[in-house]
């Protein structure tokens, strides 16, 4: 494909952020600051053609294009923008009376040039907030967004250019060869947002190179309804949640776990709101500018196939067209879980609601699976939501909502076990491609104090040394504390003084 990268210019684009990151200019805040700002007018100034390029792509309308990607880019990039210096500024470490003096400091160091590679439901959101993540921190960056979502690729293509220092910020396209190509070099991180499967391919080639990786991977998000829920506002924000670009993302609701005597009332209310979103007189959800598309024909003959073997009931919607990529959202109740809709993460527009005997039933299920990228909960009963909670695991947890946890500032956005590892979006973001280098400064004097570490040792040294070193611990189950404040208490006391004194005298003498 003309639109890719050549092969044989990959390495030499590797090459060249390698060598962005060795001139040092990303070290400085400032630099930082400069390029997350101009990250941020690429957006805004763009917006509009963004927006154009998710609906070729994808079908996505307007108001789902800002309020799920293109803003949460833009928050992400002021944020980081107005907390970069505080969040690469050194940290001391704990008072500690043996350990003080050797001032301890921890140095928030860049990685170095790392690879993002992107999926397509999310083309900016999923390349971009990694890549802010990457700015902030000093690491210089090669992108490779989706190949699928090939309009909003190619306008990234376009942009990233205009607005960012070409030393140091590159976009690579292409598919799985180019992507290969890539994976076979030499990288300080690597981020991937996409399939487990590949998120497999991606961890077998990091390891060769001993490569850091952060993984954003998809599964199953359930939602679970408990009887205490009001089934309203579950059925209008799950059915929100999970149309949202026609069900395209990754911590969609998969499917909902509602105790049996509530079925039936959430089923109704979900017809109503369904009625609501997609109007009958209007032409419902095929006339509908509300409602995304399938991104190409692969993903809808999968989403298809699944839906065609259901033995569950199709309440609403259940209508396709193939030339369209459209699959109506669809509602399929009374779902057993050994249904089709069961096996893999469905990544489209398809609702099952399966009856179960108690929350705590569901709660037995979902840990029978891989922990889930999102876990929803609908209730209104404290005890259940802090079972809940208490007894499950997942990447993410959000009560009597869904998916807008990525929206709130100071939450990391992030999976667990079969869904990833480690996360992005803000401070986090940071972390990722922050090496916390620990570093110490340690006076002549100290040795004063730490004489007994010399050879040669003796019985003296021995006993100065336990006397530092062996701490008195709390008494657990295996026995009583061994240590004995009364002998050693007063000792460590002027221990301590001593060194506060000399420590004080150091500094003005050194001017600090
Ligand atoms: P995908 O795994 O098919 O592709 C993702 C990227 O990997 C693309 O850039 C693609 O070019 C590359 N790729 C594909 N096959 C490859 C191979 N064999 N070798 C090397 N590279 C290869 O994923 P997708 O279909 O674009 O995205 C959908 C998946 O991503 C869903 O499972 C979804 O849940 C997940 N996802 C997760 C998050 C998250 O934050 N956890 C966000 C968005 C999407």
């Amino acid at each position: 494909m003309s639109d890719y990268t050549p092969l044989d210019e990959i390495s030499t684009i590797r090459d060249a952020v390698k060598a962005g990151f060795a001139s040092g200019k990303t070290r400085n805040v400032a630099y930082r600051k400069a390029q997350l700002l101009q990250l941020a007018h690429m957006v805004k100034d763009n917006a509009e053609q963004m927006v154009s390029s998710l609906r070729e792509d994808l079908s996505r309308p307007r108001l789902e294009a800002y309020f799920l990607e293109l803003g949460a880019v833009l928050k992400e990039a002021m944020i980081a923008y107005k907390k970069v210096d505080k969040w690469a500024a050194p940290e001391g470490v704990p008072f500690s009376i043996t350990t003080s003096a050797m001032f301890g400091k921890v140095y928030k160091q860049p990685k170095g040039a790392v690879l993002i590679i992107g999926p397509f439901n999310y083309p900016y959101w999923c390349t971009l907030t990694p890549l802010i993540g990457a700015i902030a921190a000093g690491c210089t960056a090669v992108v490779k967004p989706s190949e699928l979502s090939s309009a909003s690729m190619k306008l990234l293509v376009e942009l990233l250019p205009k607005y960012l220092d070409q030393d140091c910020y590159r976009i690579v396209t292409g598919a799985i060869p180019e992507t290969t190509k890539l994976l076979e070099l030499q990288w300080d991180h690597i981020m991937y947002t996409g399939s487990g499967m590949v998120g497999k391919i991606v961890a077998a080639a990091a390891a060769k190179h001993l490569t850091p990786i952060t993984l954003e991977l998809g599964g199953k998000s359930p939602v679970i309804v408990d009887k205490s829920a009001d089934v309203t506002l579950t059925a209008r924000r799950v059915l929100w949640a999970k149309m949202a670009n026609a069900g395209q993302t990754c911590v969609a609701p998969d499917y909902i776990l509602v105790a049996k005597d509530k079925h039936d009332a959430l089923v109704e209310a979900l017809l109503e709101t369904y009625e609501q979103f997609y109007p009958k007189a209007e032409g419902g959800a095929a006339e509908s500018t509300s409602f995304a598309r399938l991104v190409n024909q692969r993903h809808f003959e999968r989403v298809q196939k699944v839906l065609d073997r259901t033995k569950g009931e199709i309440v609403a919607g259940g209508e396709t067209n193939a030339t369209t990529k459209y699959i109506a959202p669809t509602i399929v109740k009374n779902v057993s879980l050994d249904d089709s809709l069961m096996e893999e993460e469905l990544f489209g527009p398809v609702l099952p609601i399966i009856p179960v005997d108690s929350f705590q039933h569901a709660v037995d299920y979902v840990n029978t699976r891989d922990h889930p990228l999102a876990l929803y909960l609908f209730c209104n009963d404290h005890k259940v939501k802090a079972s809940v909670l208490e007894q499950t695991q997942s990447g993410m947890a959000m009560v009597n909502d869904l998916i807008i946890s990525a929206g709130v500032e100071g939450l990391g956005f992030g999976g667990i076990g079969a869904v990833g590892m480690g996360a992005h979006s803000d401070k986090t973001g940071f972390e990722q491609f922050t090496h916390r280098r620990s570093t110490i400064h340690v006076p002549a004097w100290v040795d004063l104090l730490m004489k007994f570490r010399f050879p040669p040792y003796s019985s003296r040294k021995e006993s100065t040394a336990l006397a530092l070193l062996m701490p008195s611990v709390p008494r657990g189950l295996s026995g009583t504390s061994s240590f004995n404040w009364l002998l050693w208490g007063p000792l460590i006391a002027i221990v301590g003084a001593a060194a506060g004194v000399l420590t004080k005298k150091q500094a003005i003498s050194s001017g600090k």
